[in-house]
């Protein structure tokens, strides 16, 4: 019985509010701090998300990407969000470029004969689009936006979870079997389980984290629809992305910058050229509604992504980096005989796809903590082991291999009893 345990998840936006779903669901009571008075004040607060995904064949980067995208929109469509907050639009991918154009015709192979998606030439996008658009293409029917802080407060609104914002939780304690998490010296909740779900920051928890992280620079333009833009009726996808307008403003995205990453969030600026960069790209796929756009941007929103460098998430339970470099393990150890962090996890590293991918991470992480079957390949799982780094910098490959076949112990070993 998992339902008698607590959990603490650190983290509001989208990570910490899908891994306080998925353990509620499982009966668990949880507490979700927040260091912001609001959810989704960082990544996660930008006004639409697109949910989609960037495949490439059948690599295993988007296998998972497929997976997530698929799990999201499931789930999302048994929150009884209202049109103004999420929309099954669709969405093109354009073959905008020579290499992009290879990729689409590719993946258009390769998922031939399914409903995921087809090939359609330029004239079909148009039609598709509502509007003129010169490239082919690949349509995702089921792609959609979401309203980002809407959704984060839906997941968190349970009656299993109760969320303590402007809560900047700086330390994590163990103490006769709980985990203690304070605000400098003060104990605010101890709990069974801890979810580490608070990006860039999980490595400034006093735990000394080996799991290298980037933050990575990226703003949004919000630009006030026109006559002619407003008849877009899906998402349209280069190398970023143009949404439909919804309440008149399309948002339109997204610069990745990875100069500014010893930036915190309160530092961060618009910055014009930004903007520009939003347009050139929105240029690049369609120059009519660049012409139509191009001095209507009303608002911008910047934040930090958190990017892993194999641009996996980190999801799972954590080892003792200290006790493992102190002590390395022989190549052919037993993964339960490593030193675990029993207890405490981490679900981080979502990059620019954290609206497809987090709910997936949070669900395989419920099912690693009460034992259930995985809802991915546990090959696949174990890709997020976020052990990884720890075992590959001590050159303990095959370590992280095996490791990496499970995503677990070696042994699913629920923590209830
Ligand atoms: C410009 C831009 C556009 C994007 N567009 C899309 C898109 O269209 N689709 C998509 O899927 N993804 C998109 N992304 C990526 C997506 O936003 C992220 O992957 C996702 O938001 C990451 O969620 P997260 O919960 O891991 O991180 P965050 O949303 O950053 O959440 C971390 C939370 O932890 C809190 N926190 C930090 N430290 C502490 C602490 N010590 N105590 C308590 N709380 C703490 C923070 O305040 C924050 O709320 C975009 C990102 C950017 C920057």
């Amino acid at each position: 019985m998992l339902s008698n345990k607590t959990a603490i998840v650190i983290g509001g936006g989208i990570a910490g509010c899908s891994s306080a779903y998925a353990l509620a669901q499982r009966g668990i009571q949880v507490t979700l701090l927040e260091r912001h008075a609001n959810l989704a004040s960082e990544a996660s607060g930008n006004p639409q998300a697109m949910l989609y995904p960037r495949l490439s064949g059948d690599d295993t980067a988007s296998q998972f990407a497929l997976m997530s995208y698929l799990y999201s929109l499931e789930l999302l469509k048994t929150l009884e969000l209202t049109p103004a907050d999420f929309q099954l639009c669709g969405m093109l991918q354009l073959g905008f470029n020579p290499r992009e154009l290879a990729r689409i015709e590719k993946v258009a192979k390769h998922f031939a004969g399914e409903n995921l998606l087809r090939y359609v030439n330029a004239k079909e996008a148009s039609l598709l689009a509502g509007l003129t658009l010169s490239h082919d293409a690949i349509y995702f029917p089921d792609a959609a936006w979401v309203n980002p802080q809407v959704l984060c407060q839906r997941l968190s609104h349970h009656k299993n979870i109760s969320i303590k914002t402007l809560t900047n939780a700086n330390k994590i304690l163990k103490n006769k079997g709980l985990f203690e998490v304070y605000v400098d010296q003060k104990l605010v909740k101890a709990a069974d389980i801890i979810i580490i779900a608070n990006a860039n920051e999980a490595n400034n928890m006093g735990l000394a984290l080996v799991s290298k992280t980037q933050a990575v620079r990226g703003q949004v333009s919000i630009l006030k629809a026109s006559d002619i833009s407003s008849k877009l009726k899906l998402i349209v996808c280069s190398d970023g992305y143009l949404s439909p307008a919804t309440n008149g403003q399309h948002c339109l995205g997204a610069t990745f910058s990875t100069d500014s990453t010893d930036l915190t969030i309160d530092e961060l600026g618009i910055d014009e050229l930004d903007h520009e960069a939003n347009l050139a790209r929105l240029k690049c796929f369609s120059l009519p509604l660049y012409e139509h756009l191009k001095d209507n941007i009303c608002a911008g929103r910047v934040s930090l992504r958190c990017t892993s460098a194999d641009y996996f998430p980190l999801v799972g339970e954590l080892l003792e980096s200290s006790a493992v470099i102190a002590k390395p393990p022989r190549p052919n150890a037993s993964t339960a005989t490593l030193p675990w962090l029993t207890g405490l996890y981490i679900n981080i590293a979502h990059g620019s796809r954290g609206f497809t991918s987090a709910p997936l991470c949070a669900e395989l992480l419920a099912s690693l903590i009460c034992g259930d079957s995985l809802p991915i390949p546990a090959e696949l799982a174990g890709l997020l082991n976020p052990n990884r780094f720890l075992l590959r910098k001590l050159g303990l490959k095959k370590l992280a291999r095996t490791l990496a076949t499970s995503n677990t112990r070696g042994m699913l070993q629920p923590i209830s009893s």
